[in-house]
């Protein structure tokens, strides 16, 4: 870096800690369970972030992490194959820092995220082939003043799991006063595996018997991946937004998962109604794969006669995804049924007791 350069990342850095200064940490909510179950299940809402998502921590750790490497300058050019949230936080982030960010996504992605990325500042690069959006932003971002964040290879390194600056340190912190302050399970789902990665090992860093538990939705290799130590397999990918994906990124890493959670597309869409009907928080589809793996989960600490805490993430709000997620066309178009696991989790809020909903569709589809 010449000198020019390292003062402009002096200045750049110094905008983003005066930004998250500015900032107020996301609120931990309660999700309501029968007190005699002694189990306090919690939902983190990250969808408070000014960009809306907990994608919002990841594009500011890549930008810190980008800067501190050398790889942005007063003249950058930022790219990233994305055509969701994260897109949009880097967006924010790059005209916070007044640089200008592209984002290659595939065509026929919602003109409702493309709003999103160009309010921010973005501009929107379709490509018509949805798999050659990673090389489009590698071609990209190899031309001078350009850079790719890639953030599916880099989420997992680019954040500082250790210091205090990270959403396991926040959970920790306020559960400090809960009665059961060190959760039994945190369930999270996986997009790039960074959200998994940052938790569970900060969960080792400050010795906490904590585990780590992914929701893994259909059409995602990631389970199949972990239950069988892959990393060669290839998928259709997943239609709940933000996870599942169909190759092994490499910021997924199943080492530091305990335990992973298949979860149907229907049963998704159920909880996050359910999530909405008992909080009346409006959550994306991915919060509503948490909860239900959270509340399998929890029926199973019931069975073993467990008591403690349960974390869940709300990644997002339900806005982005009113003609989608929450369309009933848009379930019935692609076959999704979600009443049966709606009527199934009703029922385990007052029985404990987690019911297989069998669904032919689903079978064939995982
Ligand atoms: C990215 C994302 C996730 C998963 O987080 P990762 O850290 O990428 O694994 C979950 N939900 C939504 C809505 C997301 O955008």
């Amino acid at each position: 870096m010449s000198v020019d350069h390292i003062t402009w990342a002096g200045e750049a850095l110094r905008a983003l800690d005066v930004e998250a200064n500015r900032s107020a940490d996301t609120h931990m909510r309660l999700f309501p369970l029968p007190a005699e179950w002694g189990i306090d299940l919690y939902v983190k809402d990250e969808s408070g972030h000014p960009t809306g998502s907990l994608k919002h921590r990841l594009a500011r750790s890549l930008f810190v992490h980008a800067i501190a490497n050398g790889n942005l300058g007063p003249n950058s050019t930022v790219v990233e194959s994305s055509s969701g949230s994260t897109a949009v936080s880097e967006a924010y982030f790059a005209k916070l820092l007044g640089l200008r960010f592209v984002a290659v996504i595939p065509e026929g992605t919602s003109p409702e995220k493309m709003r999103l990325i160009e309010q921010f500042g973005g501009v929107c690069h379709p490509v018509s082939a949805p798999t050659t959006i990673w090389e489009e932003a590698l071609r990209l971002g190899a031309q001078a003043d350009w850079h790719y964040m890639d953030q599916f290879a880099n989420a997992s390194v680019v954040t500082d799991w250790r210091g205090s600056d990270n959403i396991g340190a926040s959970i920790f912190d306020q559960l400090s006063r809960e009665r059961y302050p060190e959760p039994t399970w945190i369930v999270v789902g996986a997009g790039t595996g960074g959200t998994s990665a940052t938790i569970s090992r900060h969960c080792r860093f400050r010795n906490s018997q904590t585990r780590v538990a992914v929701v893994d939705p259909e059409g995602s290799v990631f389970y199949q991946a972990w239950a069988e130590g892959r990393n060669d397999l290839v998928s259709g990918g997943s239609r709940i937004e933000g996870i599942g994906r169909p190759r092994v990124e490499k910021s997924f890493v199943p080492t530091l998962i305990q335990h992973m959670v298949r979860v149907p597309d229907a049963g998704s869409f159920a909880a996050m109604r359910l999530l909405h009907e008992i909080t009346g928080l409006r959550a994306g589809g991915s919060t509503g794969t948490n909860l239900y793996g959270a509340l399998q989960i929890i029926s199973q600490m019931r069975e073993a006669g467990e008591r403690g805490s349960v974390v869940i993430l709300m990644c997002d709000g339900g806005e982005r995804y009113l003609d989608t997620h929450y369309s009933p066309a848009w379930l019935l178009a692609r076959g999704i049924a979600p009443e049966p696991h709606h009527a199934m989790l009703r029922g385990l809020l007052t029985t404990g007791v987690w019911v297989d909903v069998s669904d032919a569709a689903v079978d064939a589809r995982v």
